[in-house]
């Protein structure tokens, strides 16, 4: 397909922002993706205490499931208020710090210490900020990403992962001439030049 159309597209962060402002978050479930439930042993596979991450997070109630299995959660959002609304919505006490290597960044954290999100955009993220992660969780991530930042987006969430990691990406597959998005439609072929 002709994927012309989206290409030149971009959502600004404060249009993300607005999203949120304005309760314009169609893409939030209240249920745990039915994709992570089937493919959860994939994600896993047969280890435990994984440091699982969230790009572009939103307030995905995947992060409170996950935790509660005794996975560590970090994820990077940039509304501050999808961050707030994650921990108020599943009542869990947090805490809130500057991140001291980027400049305006927070960092919330579950007092129980197993669920971090950073309010900050993803590209300022690093692995000596944020460490490096056994498992991902994309979602509304890669397919939210304006498609002229893919390549930057793929490359760092290689440089995340360790090398033993599993990275569960969901797309969506639609005639993009029908959609402006997002979510983006990104084609298989590209997702195989851009993750190797
Ligand atoms: N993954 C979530 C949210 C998907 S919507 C879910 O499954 O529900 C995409 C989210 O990315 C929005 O909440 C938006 O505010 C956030 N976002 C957009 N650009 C971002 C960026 N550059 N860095 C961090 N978050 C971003």
């Amino acid at each position: 397909s002709d994927v012309g159309s989206q290409k030149e597209r971009v959502v600004t962060e404060e249009e993300w922002l607005q999203k949120w402002e304005m309760g314009n978050i169609g893409f939030h479930k209240e249920q745990e993706h039915p994709l992570l439930q089937k493919y959860l042993d994939v994600l896993l596979n047969g280890r435990s205490g994984l440091r699982i991450f969230f790009p572009l997070c939103g307030k995905a109630v995947e992060m409170k499931w996950l935790a509660d299995m005794g996975h560590s959660i970090v994820g990077v959002e940039i509304s501050e208020q999808a961050v707030k609304e994650f921990f108020s919505e599943h009542s869990l006490p947090y805490c809130e710090e500057p991140v001291p290597e980027i400049s305006g960044a927070k960092m919330f954290q579950s007092t129980s210490g197993n669920i971090s999100l950073f309010c900050c955009s993803i590209y300022d993220l690093s692995s000596s900020i944020v460490g490096k992660f056994d498992g991902v969780w994309d979602r509304g991530a890669l397919v939210a990403v304006n498609p002229c930042d893919r390549q930057r987006y793929a490359s760092l969430m290689i440089n995340l992962v360790e090398k033993n990691s599993s990275y569960l990406l969901v797309t969506v597959s639609y005639d993009p001439n029908k959609h402006k998005g997002p979510p983006f439609y990104v084609p298989e072929s590209e997702i195989k030049s851009l993750f190797g």
